[in-house]
């Protein structure tokens, strides 16, 4: 028979969603009370979206989809790196050109585009997370065989950068590897930190000194709007030598179901050996990507258009009111906690406790599905991440039930 890929086997710790998904399950079910609408499970635990697309967007979809119904309107495969319409809009709206069109490329997701960036690298390559960070920089870095694999308690060659109250929740650079690639995600999931102009700047120059690329994960940055923090790595003009950044339509538009993001990969960024990582990166994605959904397109034209742009405001601040919600419940709790004015994560500190045992109580006591911070990396050990994606109703009477909490904080 085939042997199993050993990166599979170095995986199997298991994923932190399908976990808490088993857990609420194992409730519910010795729970009858959780199927009446009174005692029904609210989740505050997962980044998915919840509400409905936006009309003006909605509309660029339809149209698209009706059109390729018609013998003139209709397109097979696309451009292979997306339409050069949707890559010039966004270099022009989103970045004001400061990227250019030829260095972005359309995908269909954040996430699957940091899959098939980690090829660029390969096996061996030494990469640093911030610690806690969204779990698939370190299992698809070990995916595909980089930083050595699973070694009991952690993966070897993964150098973990806590990101902590007594750090401001950003890393020592000092730690930064040479010669390897570093996952930085603002703002953050799970801690909803925002790095500062000053800490980007900071990060960029430790990057160029160790020779390392950092990979830059903008998902949330449609939530900023603190008009100080920078929105993308390229606001560090020397980002360009050392910088690939990932995002996405799925937060700010919607779209986690539609699938439809973007990466920039700057004409100027080399290997050690001096070849350009956009040329292989060009290379990856006609290979083993045939392109993001020509109907998912039209809806990131429609998303880059006034009234689409309008409509990705109005959906952001949405969640951010709910984020002030969760917040303000937390804080009257006395619960010491980040996030939430920049992005839609809240990272809720339990000084002393296990992060799934408060998940359990809360679970428990209220019925709230919730993240533990553990999941995320050693340092989220004693959190607890609330999501802010929900509809108010839901999170209203999520923070109600919070109150609940009262006696034992
Ligand atoms: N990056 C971060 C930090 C995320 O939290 C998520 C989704 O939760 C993604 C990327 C995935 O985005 P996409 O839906 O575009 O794949």
């Amino acid at each position: 028979m085939v042997k199993r890929n050993p990166s599979i086997t170095n995986i199997t710790a298991g994923y932190l969603f399908p976990e808490i998904a088993r857990r609420r399950q194992e409730y519910a079910a010795s729970h009858p009370e959780t199927a009446t609408a009174k005692g029904r499970i609210i989740s505050l635990g997962i980044g998915n979206t919840t509400e409905p697309l936006t009309t003006h967007i909605g509309a660029g979809m339809v149209k698209e989809a009706l059109m390729l119904g018609t013998e003139a309107g209709y397109s097979g495969y696309g451009e292979d790196m997306g339409l050069m319409k949707l890559r010039e809009e966004i270099a022009a709206i989103l970045y004001q050109g400061k990227v250019k069109a030829e260095e972005v490329s359309i995908s269909d997701g954040a996430k699957c585009d940091i899959g098939r960036l980690q090829l660029l690298f390969g096996p061996g390559v030494d990469v640093a997370v911030q610690d806690p960070s969204y779990p698939v920089y370190v299992d698809g870095s070990v995916l595909i065989g980089a930083a050595g694999g699973w070694e009991g308690s952690g993966y070897k060659g993964i150098t973990y950068l806590p990101c902590t109250a007594e750090n401001d929740y950003f890393p020592d650079l000092t730690r930064l590897p040479r010669n390897g690639i570093v996952y930085f995600c603002s703002p953050n999931n799970p801690t909803g930190a925002v790095a500062t102009r000053k800490q980007l700047s900071s990060l960029v120059e430790a990057a160029l000194q160790k020779d390392s690329i950092i990979i830059y994960d903008a998902a949330y940055a449609e939530f900023i709007r603190d008009p100080a923090l920078p929105k993308s790595i390229y606001e560090i003009a020397e980002a360009r030598q050392c910088a690939i950044e990932v995002s996405s339509f799925s937060k700010p538009a919607g779209f986690t179901g539609v699938r439809l993001g973007w990466t920039v990969v700057p004409l100027e960024l080399r290997y050690h050996s001096g070849e350009s990582i956009n040329a292989d990166w060009n290379r990856i994605c006609t290979t083993v990507f045939n392109g993001a959904s020509n109907i998912a397109q039209a809806g990131g034209l429609a998303a880059l258009e006034q009234d689409g742009l309008r409509e990705m405001r109005s959906l952001t601040n949405y969640y951010l009111g709910n984020a002030k919600l969760i917040r303000a419940a937390l804080t009257h709790l006395d619960i010491d906690c980040v996030g939430g004015g920049n992005s839609p994560y809240i990272w809720a500190r339990f000084p002393g406790r296990d992060s799934w045992e408060v998940f359990a109580e809360i679970l428990e006591k209220c019925q709230v599905v919730t993240t533990p911070g553990v999941g995320f990396g050693p340092a989220g050990q004693s959190f607890i991440r609330f999501s802010a994606f929900g509809h108010r109703g839901d999170v209203k009477e999520a923070c109600r039930r919070l109150e609940r909490l009262k006696e034992t904080h």
